[in-house]
């Protein structure tokens, strides 16, 4: 037999969870990120791969030796840059047991259990997260995990096509009237969506910024949408962001949905990493307006303790996505499927296979309750909360814009970005702490995403104690 026995799985399998309980230990003392040389890791390995069979104890070996050194901890508490990625060992359990089922859950048939714990679970964190009866699989809409929110926003952008074309786009394409709405914080994953459907880089249009703010002005989107229909133009859809990756700043969903909706477009709201915090009612405003929306999403495998991949996506229509996608040779005709009782999640999402990923999302639901997802949430509010006060009342730094959730920017009080720049370095060669920058108004900005699975007020101390101490905040004095 070419794999291991079940027996011998077991013994392999304790030394393996043994090393991934002794390395998320000892993640604190190491530091967040080592120097690593560019190619070390793959001078590491043989041309060849080898033609006998080795000891699989002996690869934890290579792992430590080759693997660890050049791994980014994101799972280190000191981790505060772009956005958080909580591999939660909770989580970790339920991909143990999706690995171990095994199935390819393209089809309901190819696993109803794949199939259907997936429409339980994102109907459950749809009534969790405020959304409303009509994302539910039992009222009309429904959800599903996508790899990431770009899947997500590319097939929301495909449905809205089909929908917009009244049904045609399947078997005409586009025409290139087709145009997309967003604004300059949209995550580039919009403009990737707009580029793979086929629409070209003038499908995409920017709307500007309310005055004053970072956030989509309604105004000047519905004035936008006005003259674009009018010169022939197909508004498709409207993409409000739930917290930008760049600043967590909210777009108004309620307005931009009515100013879309009047024009037939599709509204797509992408709350990627801000979305789950509406599980906590005092949070519940971000998805004020959902109701009015065709699509959201947000991803599980940020900021809710899901390993990678877990975005979760609902739209307010069950048929838009297979309407647009479904794709049924000979080879996939089911019986479950022509009974139009079921959900194939195929039709979902481009690749036609697709993992047990509802699995480890069950394990965290079950193994945390809502209660310990808000208690993780709220913690590393809590902890912006207290970061941003410091900054406000530091007279060497400053906040580059308001708090958003767990989210802080903040700059050296300088005219120039010289310390700011300098500041950053400074804190990332500690490997205590890793942040990472954005611009705002092209001014430099750093960028500090609490979110980590363990960081608590000791790490927001220790990173206070590195950034205040900088020689580039007294330079800048
Ligand atoms: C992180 C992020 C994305 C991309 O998320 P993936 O799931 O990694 O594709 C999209 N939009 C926003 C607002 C994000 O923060």
């Amino acid at each position: 037999m070419p794999d291991l026995d079940p027996e011998e799985f077991r013994r392999l399998a304790h030394r393996y969870v043994d090393w991934v309980a002794d390395h998320r230990a000892g993640l604190a003392s190491r530091p967040v990120r080592d120097d690593v040389v560019p190619g070390s890791v793959r001078a590491a390995f043989a041309a060849e791969a080898a033609e006998e069979p080795q000891e699989l104890e002996a690869l934890l070996d290579r792992v430590d030796d080759v693997v660890v050194p050049a791994d980014t901890r994101w799972q280190h508490p000191g981790f505060h840059a772009f956005f958080p990625a909580n591999a939660s060992l909770t989580s970790l359990l339920g991909e143990i047991v999706a690995g171990g089922l095994g199935p390819q859950g393209m089809l309901w048939s190819t696993s109803p259990a794949c199939t259907e714990v997936e429409q339980a679970v994102t109907d459950q964190l749809a009534r969790a997260l405020g959304l409303g009866e009509a994302f539910t699989h039992t009222g009309g809409g429904g959800g599903s995990i996508q790899d990431s929110a770009s899947s997500a926003a590319l097939v929301a952008l495909l449905a809205a096509l089909h929908r917009a074309s009244g049904g045609t786009w399947r078997d005409t394409g586009v025409s290139g009237t087709e145009r997309v709405y967003v604004t300059a914080e949209t995550h580039s994953s919009l403009a990737k969506a707009v580029r793979v459907a086929g629409l070209g880089e003038r499908g995409l249009r920017v709307v500007p910024f309310a005055p004053g703010t970072r956030t989509m002005d309604p105004l000047a989107l519905a004035a936008m949408l006005e003259v674009d229909a009018s010169q022939g133009l197909v508004p498709v859809m409207v993409c409000a962001t739930v917290g930008t990756t760049g600043t967590g700043a909210v777009d108004p969903v309620r307005e931009i949905a009515v100013a879309a909706a009047s024009h037939g477009a599709w509204t797509h709201v992408d709350a990627a990493w801000a979305g789950v915090a509406a599980l906590c009612p005092e949070f519940r405003h971000l998805v004020d307006g959902v109701e009015l929306v065709d699509s959201f999403c947000t991803d599980a495998h940020k900021w809710l303790l899901t390993a990678f991949d877990a975005s979760l996506f609902w739209v307010r229509d069950a048929t838009a996505l297979p309407a647009a996608l479904s794709l049924t040779p000979a080879y996939l005709r089911d019986s479950a499927s022509d009974s139009g009782a079921v959900v194939d999640y195929r039709d979902w999402q481009v690749p036609l296979g697709r993992r047990f990923r509802a699995m480890k999302l069950w394990a965290v639901l079950h193994g945390q309750g809502l209660e310990g997802l808000r208690a993780h949430l709220r913690g590393h509010v809590a902890l912006a909360a207290e970061l941003a006060g410091r900054v406000r009342a530091h007279p060497g730094l400053e906040l580059a814009a308001e708090p958003s959730l767990s989210l802080v920017c903040l700059r050296v009080r300088a005219d120039d970005d010289g310390p700011t720049r300098q500041l950053l370095a400074e804190v990332n060669a500690t490997g205590r702490a890793f942040l990472s920058p954005t611009e705002i108004d092209g001014r430099f900005v750093i960028r500090v995403a609490f979110g980590a699975l363990t960081t608590s007020g000791q790490h927001l101390d220790e990173l206070w104690t590195i950034l205040t101490r900088s020689p580039a905040i007294g330079a800048a004095r």
